[in-house]
């Protein structure tokens, strides 16, 4: 064979091999996870993001700040899919479970640089996690899942996030209602709970609305602005003057004749709202236009209409009220109308939104989040969100922990005692593990100003001592003690999530060690 060289790969496509590969998906991850380690826990900082349009968004949440960033590396891209998950499968935790995985990163570069083979700490790792999964079982609470634990398991997702003038406690309550409220034999209906913001009024004007908000008025000033008992239907009908297929153009050679004209146009009108009063419902919601004269006739027969309906909000009415939609006018019978105990439309500086109270179908509720500006609610609703999704993972569970940092280091030192019995160079990776582990509470100190090692070490001896140790913040107090006492809590599954989705994409950077970049 010739010493001619062989070419697989296009000029311009870049590659990189071996230690360096790795070595930059590392610090890439690394890198992704340190900017969001500020944010984590009670005295976590928010951050400012502006887009390339000048949009700001102002929060303290990791999964929307890595969603913000604009992040390219593959590997950094890894990092922000596990924040993704964790919210997706459990809605909180999407800091935790990014800086947990960027230190696995960085422990697994430690060992790399000790001639640790990649695979010997993939096993390692997920031998590991393992463990931790038994020791969050471990930690789960015997007390019942009642009202008071779920208010501070949603107290606890809530602290140190933007809640307005509101308190979490506050706010606890309100979540735990919402949620208690779609709770059934099936389970949680998690989906059955909307959160709907406005701006306008300060945060303490944040309410539960027993039904569903729409941002909708009424077709005609003169329409009713509030029905009880009201019998609902919605239509997939235009209600204007039918334009025919073809287009035909007629003379007309008398005033006789256009006003016959007219009069035919008129009665066609009069009729869609004849049609729709004589049917016997209250309140009509329609996907299509409404013809003003239409919505006139309406109005003084008294028949509450919103039209233009976005077919999202048609769908949310339906299942809400339990009114089956109608695609023909001659079609709308009684026995598709849905039922609410009042629908009730109302102004908030410019905006009109319509509510829609006591649906018959669903158990549907809204939170209906306000706030001085668009600043405070959106992180309001976030904060809101999390806190839902958290009671909710709590309740069908069942299983809630220890928060704080307690449970972390409960996982780190269960870790450390299994890893004595490993054989071979996979007790570092196992140990590594838990050392990766105690960046949660590391965090939660040096987030409140404490020196992160003395804190760590602590909070290990009253682990020791006490059985359960956190470091938990109150106001301007930082006290290692058991958060359980101070209702510091988290569902477990939010830990078993941050644990696996961080191992699996750890894991997943650290075997990679050839990257191909296509130009
Ligand atoms: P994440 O995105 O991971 O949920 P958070 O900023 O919400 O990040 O912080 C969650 C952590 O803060 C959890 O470990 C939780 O136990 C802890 N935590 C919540 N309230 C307190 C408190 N009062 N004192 C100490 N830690 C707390
Ligand atoms: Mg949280």
């Amino acid at each position: 064979m010739g010493g001619q060289p062989l070419f697989i790969l296009s000029e311009d496509s870049q590659r990189t091999q071996g230690r360096d590969a790795q070595s930059s998906n590392i610090m890439a991850g690394k890198a992704v996870a340190e900017s969001v380690r500020t944010t984590l826990g009670p005295r976590g900082m928010d951050k400012m993001l502006v887009d390339s349009s000048g949009d700001v968004v102002i929060t303290n949440d990791g999964a929307t700040i890595l969603n913000e960033m604009d992040i390219e590396h593959p590997a950094a891209q890894m990092i922000v899919e596990v924040s993704e998950s964790q919210e997706e499968e459990v809605g909180d935790g999407t800091t935790t479970a990014a800086v947990i995985a960027g230190n696995l990163l960085a422990e697994a570069e430690d060992l790399l640089e000790q001639d640790v083979h990649a695979t010997t700490i993939v096993e390692g790792y997920h031998e590991a996690a393992r463990i931790a999964l038994e020791a969050v079982a471990e930690q789960v609470l015997e007390a019942d899942v009642d009202d008071a634990l779920l208010e501070q398991v949603a107290e606890s997702s809530m602290t140190g996030k933007g809640t307005g003038g509101l308190t979490p406690a506050e706010l606890a309550e309100t979540v735990v209602e919402a949620i208690r409220h779609v709770e059934s034999d099936d389970g949680v209906a998690r989906d059955d709970v909307s959160v709907h913001t406005q701006v306008g009024a300060s945060s303490s004007a944040t309410e539960l609305v027993p039904g569903i908000v729409i941002d909708e008025e009424p077709a005609h000033d003169e329409m009713p602005s509030e029905v009880e008992d009201a019998s609902i239907a919605i239509l997939d009908v235009e209600l204007e003057v039918r334009t025919g297929e073809v287009d035909a153009e007629y003379t007309i050679d008398s005033i006789d004749q256009l006003n016959a004209a007219l009069d035919a146009e008129e009665q066609e009108l009069r009729g869609y709202a004849e049609t729709i009063a004589d049917s016997g419902v209250d309140v009509l919601f329609t996907t299509d236009d409404v013809d003003d004269r239409v919505a006139a006739y309406l109005a003084k027969e008294g028949v509450l209409t919103f039209a233009d309906l976005g077919n999202k909000d048609a769908r949310k009415i339906a299942s809400a009220t339990g009114a089956s939609r109608v695609g023909a006018l001659a079609d709308l019978e009684a026995e598709d109308f849905g039922h609410a105990d009042r629908i009730r439309t109302e102004t908030f500086g410019g905006d009109d939104l319509a509510f829609v109270e006591g649906g018959a179908a669903a158990e549907a509720v809204t939170v209906f989040v306000r706030g001085g500006t668009a600043h405070v609610v959106s992180e309001l609703e976030r904060a809101i969100g999390d806190a839902l999704d958290v009671v909710a993972t709590a309740l069908e569970s069942g299983e809630v922990v220890p928060g704080a940092g307690a449970t972390e280091i409960a996982i780190a030192d269960e870790i450390r005692s299994a890893a004595a019995g490993i054989e071979g160079r996979k007790q570092l990776a196992v140990n590594a593990f838990a050392d990766a582990l105690d960046v949660v509470p590391r965090t939660l100190a040096g987030n409140t100003g404490q020196d992160p090692i003395d804190a760590l070490v602590d909070l290990r001896a009253a682990h020791e001592a006490e059985g359960r140790a956190g470091l938990i913040t109150q106001g301007e107090d930082v006290t290692i003690d058991d958060p359980v006492e101070y209702g510091v809590v988290d569902p477990a599954d939010v830990k078993r999530e941050a644990v696996e989705s961080a191992t699996e994409a750890a894991t997943m950077i650290v075997r990679i060690d050839d990257v191909i970049a296509a130009e």
